[in-house]
């Protein structure tokens, strides 16, 4: 069985423009400032 460990409620994109974030991975981009957004999802090493 898979068991997820991470919660996926939590955003994982973030904005290094204005710090806009979200959650959504099929479009990163932000749409407040048009940048692409960063995968901060990644942090856990
Ligand atoms: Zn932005």
């Amino acid at each position: 069985m898979i068991v997820d460990s991470y919660t996926p409620t939590k955003p994982s994109y973030e904005c290094p423009g204005c710090g806009y974030r979200d959650h959504a991975t099929s479009d990163p981009l932000c749409p407040d400032c048009g940048g692409q957004l960063s995968n901060i999802a990644v942090a856990r090493e």
